[in-house]
């Protein structure tokens, strides 16, 4: 089964969001199963290629704009994995990954490069995610390539609306796109909606969220073209990569802990590995020392990691609920960068309380682990969350979610069981199920045990879902490989 992965980010190559660790563990695991699965993405300057070595595969060339346009191809291979990743490089339009048609170059490219057979490789299915490549169903159809293409949506709320301009430099032809005709009024093409139409088969990242988007709630203006595509979208869940985030709990924390039996002890390159409790509890005096927060064994930390979208991650409910509690009795850590009306407004709470709460508005991957290391209560708030990756790293490392009941959030957490999740959108639901969890936590410590061993065991392993990718890719294909 030959298979050919294409994403606009690739963890550690270059990652924007959670599409980037799908991208680095989904194909790994398929490739330990056997499948032939290779992933491509745009050679932008900003990749941080680190030690692959990348070799040189061949170059073509094709029209865009009006002009002949060369796009050269590089193989490397991923760290720590053995699938191999497509790099093409071309100076104008895919150096940057904000250029106005970076992607419909990029998926241009994609095409002619196996037009030409620069591979000498050429996939039986082309595995698209997000619109960034949801040009590629329709330029495969217009090549008459005979290759099957699967679209996996991780966001419906972001759909690559642009100028008509980019369909005249592909040089294709207005009435082969459908969306123009949804999209009437302002007369823009949409990515997304060509991939849904065009695709052989849509996929998204959890089973709830399958569903959520079949409804004008949470079809973001899609649902009745998903409704057309009925019987046609799966949903599957995401996992998370164990060894990476095992390699990174054990670099970046001064404690790392495991679930330990009784009066084990163990070492891993020199440092002891602390029972979860105690390494837990290290690890919390360690950040309040480090974010300047007040030091104490005893103050219950929540913690905020995401992008601080305008909508989707609920910052509205969080912003209130923050606003309507004394934020003198328990702590509250944000990691997160985006809007900058979200983080003025968060910031304003970190001047009243500055040894209670702290804000950090930055990518930063050390301090991420940190922060799922030692706080007690990971918030996620998401008004919609199509599968969420962060209450999977925070189970893992023994974190309880206090979660939306959406999309992944509602596939992945157990009410009461291995973290809590509250119905009804608002501050006050919000702050009813962290006042429960708060009250666990002081209060009964035999059941919060109970509950963080549970979310260690969850098993979120990448495998899982594998197994039913490779169904699907059987299903378009008719074969069983
Ligand atoms: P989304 O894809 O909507 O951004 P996910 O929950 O699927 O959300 O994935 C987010 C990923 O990005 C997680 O791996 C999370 O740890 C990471 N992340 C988000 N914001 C930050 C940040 N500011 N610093 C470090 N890591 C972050």
């Amino acid at each position: 089964m030959k298979i050919l992965f294409a994403s606009w980010e690739l963890d550690p190559f270059f990652k924007f969001g959670g599409l980037g660790d799908v991208a680095r563990s989904l194909p790994n695991a398929l490739n330990s199963s056997g499948v032939d699965i290779r992933t491509i993405l745009p050679f932008y300057d900003v990749l941080k290629l680190g030690r692959s070595k990348k070799i040189k595969m061949g170059k073509c060339s094709f029209n865009y704009g009006g002009k002949k346009e060369v796009v050269e191809v590089f193989s490397l291979l991923s760290p720590r994995s053995k699938v191999p990743v497509y790099l093409l490089r071309n100076k104008h339009y895919l150096s940057d990954a904000l250029g106005i048609d970076t992607f419909a170059f990029f998926n241009m490219a994609l095409i002619m490069m196996i037009k030409s057979n620069c591979l000498h490789w050429i996939p039986e299915i082309i595995h698209c995610n997000d619109h960034h490549t949801g040009f590629i169903p329709l330029l495969v159809k217009e090549y008459k390539l005979p290759i099957k293409t699967m679209l996996t949506i991780h966001n419906l709320a972001y759909q690559g609306i642009t100028s008509l301009e980019v369909l005249d430099k592909m040089g294709i032809d207005k009435s082969k796109c459908p969306s123009l005709r949804w999209e009437i009024k302002s007369r823009q093409i949409n990515f997304l909606m060509e991939g849904i139409i065009h695709a052989d088969l849509v996929t998204t990242v959890s089973p709830t969220y399958a569903k959520e988007i079949m409804t004008e709630e949470y079809g973001q203006g899609l649902d009745e073209v998903l409704n057309g595509k009925a019987g046609r979208v799966f949903g599957i869940l995401n996992g998370i990569d164990g060894h990476v985030q095992r390699a990174s709990h054990y670099k970046d924390l001064r404690y790392p802990y495991l679930p330990l039996l009784e009066g084990e002890i163990i070492y891993q390159k020199k440092k002891q590995i602390h029972p979860w409790l105690e390494g837990k509890a290290l690890n919390k005096l360690a950040l309040q020392k480090k974010l300047k927060l007040k030091v104490s064994e005893s103050m219950p930390m929540l913690a905020f990691i995401g992008r601080l979208a305008e909508t989707q991650k609920g910052l509205d409910i969080l912003h209130r609920m923050l606003r309507s509690m004394d934020l003198n009795h328990y702590q509250m850590v944000i990691l997160g960068s985006g809007s900058p009306n979200w983080e003025e407004r968060l910031q304003w709470l970190g001047k009243f309380f500055p040894k209670n709460v702290s804000c950090n508005f930055k990518f930063d991957n050390v301090l991420a682990t940190q922060i799922y290391a030692s706080a007690d209560f990971i918030v996620i708030p998401s008004l919609f969350e199509p599968c969420g990756l962060i209450q999977m790293i925070a189970m893992f490392q023994g974190t309880l979610p206090v979660a939306h009941k959406t999309g992944g959030l509602a596939d992945s957490i157990k009410d009461g069981v291995n973290g809590f999740l509250f119905d009804a959108y608002s501050a006050q639901s919000l702050k009813n199920t962290v006042d429960k969890a708060l009250s666990i936590w002081r209060n009964n410590k035999s059941e919060y045990k109970k509950m963080v061993e549970a979310a260690m065991e969850r098993d979120f392993s990448w495998a899982k879902s594998a197994v039913k990718y490779r169904e699907l890719y059987e299903k378009i294909t008719g074969k069983n490989f």
